[in-house]
């Protein structure tokens, strides 16, 4: 496929209550091309007041509008409208997201390809799913129970996968019956607005989704403090995540917490070893390394160790850097500045902590974007900063373990529970050792295959609660109970002479 051009784009509003809206304040904020660092477009920077007509907005349509009275194959018929419209601009997303977010266009393509599904899937589940229980108590009494949607829903993404976040949320809380305040990550608003412009063209009634762009301490701290939102849904960073507990307790709001994680890959000795040096490949480098399931802490069992990091330099070099657009770049820029010098400063830290770092020199025609080339960390032991802390960029930390015993207790030597990956050709071994890992998610033999019907999320500072299948259908609805009387039977009675 033919290269794509770096193009500017126009100007994003806001999309409150069906339209698109400048912000109240008129301020106004720059989107970067992480492969240029020149500016993409402008960017409406919502503030507080915009967050509060963007919930009343929501709020009006949930109490007062028929999104969630409406019958359920009418708003399902919505639903199933704005995946096709996703299908048809599949192209324009990816391309859209790797200009935001400097991944690249091969990767962006899979991902957003399956956005379209994420609407589908909860289609198809709240029509099998949201049907109530019937308890006979007695002759007197029936009692039943029912799912209804929770109120508005707060949705605050980040900027590594934005487009899937963002519909992997969207998708549940309005199949259910929501209504929708996103706040999208401000380094990634490109196909967030889009995905406002396909929902405006599916036609939902207005203020059922909305879109405020803006910053997490100002238009995300309103959101979450508001009292009229009822829930939060939030996918970021750990430190992030606390905060928005804290700040969403006075208003008592459910939330659900999907954040960073620092992975162990476990490479046993009796493991397919090209197939193990191909996980640990893109399980680190896909995506930029800006995935929260990237396997960072790399351990290879003793005895394999120095052929298998010679193995794992020799592809590491290899890997291909380039231009997002290019179909056969494998690493793109990081996505913004800011980050680019958290990445990089690891690297020194891992040389004031004693490890050896192996990285290339950037090529210079890519020099004023953010790159980091791939990069191996080896010397390293288990309690570094770079074994414990998430560096989200393309650099793996490579440490080795004895036994099984060891290997376990490294792997859980760490704050974090997102994923683990095991890799033995000993059945027995592979289920016994990913019971024991402290995480939300373990592959055996695998790398990060996905069935959207299985719960998705992490376990210590990865996160609470969980994402996916039922478990978000579960997050975005309310249990009711409803109890009815079908005879006059006798009732208790106080005060009666
Ligand atoms: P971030 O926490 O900096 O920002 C995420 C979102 O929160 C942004 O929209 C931001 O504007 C908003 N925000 C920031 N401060 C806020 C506040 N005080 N109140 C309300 N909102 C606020 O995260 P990021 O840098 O955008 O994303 C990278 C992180 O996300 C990594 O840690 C990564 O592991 C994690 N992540 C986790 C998962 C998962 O499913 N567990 C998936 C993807 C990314």
């Amino acid at each position: 496929m033919a290269k794509l051009e770096h193009v500017k784009q126009p100007d994003i509003s806001l999309y409150i209550n069906g339209e698109f809206v400048p912000s109240e304040a008129g301020a106004t904020f720059e989107n970067y091309n992480p492969f240029t660092n020149e500016t993409v477009n402008l960017v409406q920077e919502g503030r507080k007041s915009d967050i509060e007509k963007a919930v009343a907005a929501a709020r009006d349509a949930f109490d007062n509008g028929p999104w969630r009275t409406m019958k359920l194959s009418e708003r399902l018929a919505y639903i199933y409208k704005i995946a096709d419209l996703i299908d048809e601009e599949v192209e324009n997303i990816a391309y859209l997201e790797s200009l935001d977010t400097g991944l690249p266009i091969k990767q962006t393509r899979n991902m957003v390809a399956r956005a379209s599904e994420n609407f589908r899937f909860y289609a198809r589940m709240v029509d099998s799913r949201l049907i109530g229980e019937a308890y006979q108590v007695d002759e007197n009494f029936i009692n039943y129970t029912m799912n209804v949607p929770v109120g508005v829903a707060g949705l605050i993404t980040p900027w590594n996968a934005p487009f899937m976040l963002e519909t992997w949320k969207v998708a549940p809380a309005l199949a259910t019956g929501n209504t929708v305040v996103l706040k999208p990550a401000e380094f990634s608003p490109l196909s967030a607005n889009l995905l406002a412009q396909v929902i405006d063209k599916a036609g939902l009634p207005k203020g059922v989704f909305n879109v405020v762009h803006g910053f997490g301490e100002t238009a995300g701290d309103a959101l979450v403090k508001h009292p009229d939102v009822q829930l939060i849904s939030f996918t970021g960073e750990t430190t992030t995540g606390s905060t928005i507990i804290k700040n969403s307790a006075d208003t008592l709001k459910a939330t659900s917490m999907e954040l960073g994680g620092k992975s162990p890959i476990l490479v046993f000795d009796d493991a397919d070893f090209d197939r193990a040096l191909d996980a640990v490949v893109w399980g680190i480098f896909s995506f930029n390394g800006e995935r929260c399931t990237a396997n960072s802490r790399l351990f290879i069992q003793e005895n394999i160790k120095d052929k298998f990091i010679e193995a794992l330099e020799a592809r590491v070099q290899n890997v291909k850097i380039g231009d997002p657009m290019d179909d056969t770049t494998e690493v793109g820029p990081l996505i913004h500045t800011e980050h680019y010098d958290k990445v990089v400063s690891y690297l020194q830290i891992a040389k004031d902590e004693g490890a050896t770092v192996i990285t290339r020199e950037i090529p210079e025609e890519y020099k004023r974007g953010n790159f980091v080339a791939p990069t191996m960390i080896v010397n390293a032991t288990n309690d570094m900063r770079v074994a414990q802390e998430e560096i989200f960029g393309p650099v793996l930390t490579v440490m080795s373990f004895k036994d099984e015993e060891e290997a376990v207790r490294l792997a859980n030597d760490v704050d974090y529970g997102l994923a683990g990956y095991v890799w033995t050709n000993d059945i027995k071994r592979g289920h016994r050792v990913a019971h024991q890992i402290d995480a939300g998610m373990l592959w055996v033999n695998a790398q990060n295959v996905r069935d959207l019907r299985t719960p998705f999320g992490g376990s210590k500072s990865s996160g609470i609660g969980r994402e996916g299948g039922h478990y978000a259908f579960d997050f975005y609805t309310e249990k009711k109970i409803i109890h009815v009387s079908v005879a006059d039977h006798p009732i208790q009675q106080f005060g009666k002479q």
